[in-house]
């Protein structure tokens, strides 16, 4: 089971998140067949979209991460509620690139550095929130990191890491995000800075064993923590007939009549590959109801 945990200092200068995604991380590769860079890359857009969406206030509120530079992967999307409910899709699931200099699977060139991180945040209201920042890495920690520089104007330090088996299966996945809050002295930023400083990576973490709240108390060990709540990330499609047969609709009447003349027409859901199959005769109903 993944599971998150969401704690702030007593001092109420700095929070600090910390999840374990592993089970929700191996579920998308099952759904996607993702191969080990991609898996590495859809992984942390995911672990990140569950930080984002785990602070959300509404029942139904969303938050969207897309990620694209142009790199080999496409387009990487990964969308989160409040709740931990998490899914999200690669444009190209199966890429084969080589290690980086480092030995390490190569997110950022996978993703590659020209173009942007967006979030959106559907809180709804008549409009979603919409905040873009340019690609700084392609590796998405540091892009994440960017985007709360620049677009919410919150200091952040920002990990994520996903280690995948030999066989493709994921060993480990997870992360931690500390933020320091408006409130936050020169003293607490020192701190800060002094924990963070040769941390080991999380996966490293992760693969000993260490719960969410361990890693948050062992980055920020300067600090006294209170928890301020917990969940357990899944991942979990929303598609049903009913939204695929909206979509069609908005596809508009000249297409759908076109495919009204086809026998079958087949939709596949992009974030869990859910077929879903409509004959000419249903969609000239759609066609007729949508009139
Ligand atoms: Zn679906």
């Amino acid at each position: 089971m993944s599971k998150l945990v969401r704690c702030i200092s007593i001092d109420g200068t700095v929070t600090v998140m910390a999840a374990d995604t592993t089970d929700m991380v191996e579920e998308a590769q099952q759904i996607h067949i993702t191969s080990a860079v991609t898996s590495a890359t859809l992984g942390r857009l995911l672990t990140a979209a569950c930080f984002m969406g785990i602070v959300l206030k509404g029942e139904d509120d969303t938050v969207t991460l897309r990620i694209n530079g142009g790199g080999p992967a496409g387009a990487v999307i990964a969308v989160a509620d409040s709740k931990g409910n998490t899914r999200g899709y690669v444009s190209n699931p199966i890429v084969d690139i080589p290690l980086s200099d480092s030995g390490k699977l190569d997110v950022g060139a996978a993703v590659g550095r020209d173009g942007t991180l967006m979030v959106m945040k559907d809180l709804g209201l008549k409009e979603p929130y919409i905040g873009q920042v340019p690609i700084v890495s392609g590796e998405i920690a540091e892009d994440v990191t960017g985007y709360y520089a620049v677009s919410e104007q919150t200091p952040t330090v920002c990990a994520l890491g996903v280690l995948v088996n030999p066989n493709l299966s994921i060993q480990a996945a997870g992360g931690f995000i500390i933020q320091l809050l408006p409130t936050a002295t020169d003293d607490a930023i020192d701190a800060v800075e002094r924990c963070i400083k040769g941390l080991e990576p999380v996966t490293a973490m992760l693969s000993r064993g260490m719960t969410p709240e361990e890693i948050c108390r062992k980055v920020l060990p300067e600090f006294e923590l209170d928890v301020l709540d917990t969940a357990e990330p899944k991942y979990v499609c929303n598609c049903s007939a009913e939204r695929v047969i909206k979509a069609l609709i908005s596809i508009g009447t000249e297409e759908l009549e076109s495919l009204a003349q086809d026998e079958r027409t087949e939709v596949c859901c992009h974030f869990c590959s859910k077929r879903y199959i409509f004959t000419g005769d249903e969609v000239k109903r759609i066609l007729a109801d949508a009139k």
